[in-house]
């Protein structure tokens, strides 16, 4: 059932529990949105817009911003608010660039949903983002088997092949999954019913601080030589691989080629890069070691692996 939400008579326009759209009651016992009633206080007469009688005295205390809200109005809408979350399905996905099909993803995937053609999808980068990721959010306002719709998203993007190892996609519907995520991100991630993060990075982090990006990995870098790496840097670190603090992904579309190391909670990174640039690793039959080569966003966090 639909509830309809209660309008300002003055501009139509439907409350809000806070901010410009707020229901102020005046000492006559009407209500108006603030923004409507802010008016009074440039005009001579201040009187209420519906029964006339002087409500603002020429005096700072009386300022609309003191005006007190309409609390009752204030409830309801609160319980309105609820009611449609309730009804809404909240979908985020954030690819990074080797997963760059978001559109594909998208009209391939998304669209084929049942009953929600509707959804607003909105795109963006994360242009702070060390790695700018691409974030797609789905919001489906009146969804009401929420269950089924995210399972048939879960189901459709593993029945037509998105390769996990190179999708970079993960549906954390699926319980394993689910379990693999740390509390506190699962958290984090609780206003979305439907999460797609990289793949298997499901550390929770500080998109500023905690990735160590290298460029220009040997050719023939690929993703087997970042599983051991991630394995190589967690051994000699102490770190945990189940605490999923740290996670190596080897990066590669057109022609951008990079890793990325996540590094979670575990609060290392100065160790990791220390660690980085004093060994040698062994890959693709080039010996290899990482170098600061220059400053990027952040001054630490930026290598490139070298020959030697
Ligand atoms: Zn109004
Ligand atoms: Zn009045």
């Amino acid at each position: 059932m639909d509830s309809i939400v209660p309008e300002c008579t003055i501009c139509s326009e439907g409350y809000e529990v806070d901010g410009r759209k707020v229901p102020i009651l005046l000492d006559c016992g009407h209500t108006f949105c603030r923004d409507c009633i802010s008016q009074l206080e440039i005009a001579l007469d201040q009187k209420c817009f519906t029964c006339q009688q002087s409500v603002l005295k020429y005096d700072n205390k009386r300022k609309v911003q003191n005006l007190k809200k309409n609390y009752e109005l204030v409830q309801i809408l609160e319980q309105i608010v609820k009611e449609k979350e309730r009804n809404q399905l909240v979908i985020l996905i954030a690819c990074c660039p080797a997963s760059i099909q978001v559109n594909h993803f998208r009209d391939f995937f998304v669209t084929q949903l049942e009953n929600k053609p509707d959804a607003p999808i909105l795109m963006h980068t994360q242009e702070q983002s060390f790695i700018q990721e691409k974030v797609i959010e789905l919001v489906y306002p009146n969804v009401t088997n929420r269950g089924r719709a995210a399972f048939e998203l879960h189901e459709k993007v593993y029945r037509y092949g998105l390769d996990i190892n190179q999708s970079c996609i993960i549906v954390s519907l699926n319980e394993e999954r689910e379990k693999q995520l740390p509390k506190s991100f699962k958290a984090s991630l609780q206003k979305y019913d439907f999460v797609m993060i990289q793949y298997n990075v499901p550390m929770m982090r500080n998109t500023h601080t905690d990735l160590i990006r290298i460029d220009h990995p040997p050719v023939g870098f690929n993703y087997r030589d970042a599983l051991f790496l991630e394995k190589q840097i967690n051994y000699t670190n102490g770190l945990k691989i189940e605490q999923q603090d740290l996670a190596v992904r080897y990066y590669s579309y057109q022609n951008i080629v990079f890793v990325v190391i996540y590094v979670g909670s575990c609060g290392k990174i100065e160790r990791i890069i220390e660690f980085l640039k004093q060994s040698k690793f062994d890959y693709t039959s080039q010996r290899v070691k990482a170098t600061i080569e220059h400053q990027l966003h952040q001054p630490n966090n930026y290598l490139q692996f070298k020959r030697i």
